[in-house]
């Protein structure tokens, strides 16, 4: 598979556009702004978006929905449970108050075990709650998307409503840290370390899981 990062909106989220060398299909997961770049790249490279994945309903994360679904005509994906945070008016309200465009409803819902496919690319969803009920990092061809559980040298937080902090330890200690240490970990947001980590070396130096 091919990945390219790229930083977008005014939250220093990290979007990625994956795709298949052979099919030229792709996915996008979080996109999150600046929809204009992301959208030229699919250009340049000829790709075809099927998919836009959100790691968790946050409005940081989800907030290009709309607009990249405009722009490309691809499906939102969600976990089940945090398909209320696009689809009620709650949810959708929060996204507002936060200055951000709110989603439109997921065209699909999918759980742990799931795979998210693009050509030959496929994506498996680990279903990893805590820092929402339906947060999820997608694993394919040792490349794990980890969105705001995992950062490189920081983990998510669970401060927020939805979230539960028993249950995210659980999460990354049961699910993540459980991968092969050179696991590439490409994390939901840029903050200031390194661009992408690996499970070994998160294990070795973030503070949060000694
Ligand atoms: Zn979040
Ligand atoms: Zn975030």
């Amino acid at each position: 598979m091919e990945i390219e990062q790229i930083k977008v909106g005014f939250m220093d989220v990290f979007c990625y556009l994956v795709s298949c060398p052979r099919t030229k299909e792709a996915v996008v997961i979080d996109p999150a702004g600046d929809e204009e770049k992301v959208v030229k790249r699919i250009e340049q490279k000829k790709l075809r978006l099927t998919y836009i994945v959100n790691t968790h309903g946050h409005g940081d994360h989800t907030c290009g929905n709309a607009k990249m679904r405009d722009l490309t005509g691809a499906k939102i994906v969600v976990h089940e449970l945090d398909a209320p945070m696009l689809s009620s008016e709650h949810g959708r309200q929060m996204a507002r108050q936060l200055g951000l465009a709110p989603s439109p409803p997921p065209d699909i819902t999918v759980k742990d075990g799931d795979h998210i496919a693009a050509g030959d690319v496929s994506l498996e969803v680990l279903h990893t709650p805590g820092h929402t009920p339906g947060g999820m990092c997608l694993l394919g061809e040792g490349n794990l998307f980890t969105g705001d559980t995992l950062f490189v040298g920081a983990i998510g937080r669970t401060d927020m409503p939805g979230a539960s902090s028993a249950q995210f330890m659980k999460s990354i200690h049961e699910r993540l840290l459980t991968l092969p240490g050179e696991t590439i970990v490409w994390p939901g947001h840029d903050y200031g370390f390194r661009p992408s980590s690996t499970i070994a070396d998160e294990m070795r130096t973030n503070p949060w899981l000694r």
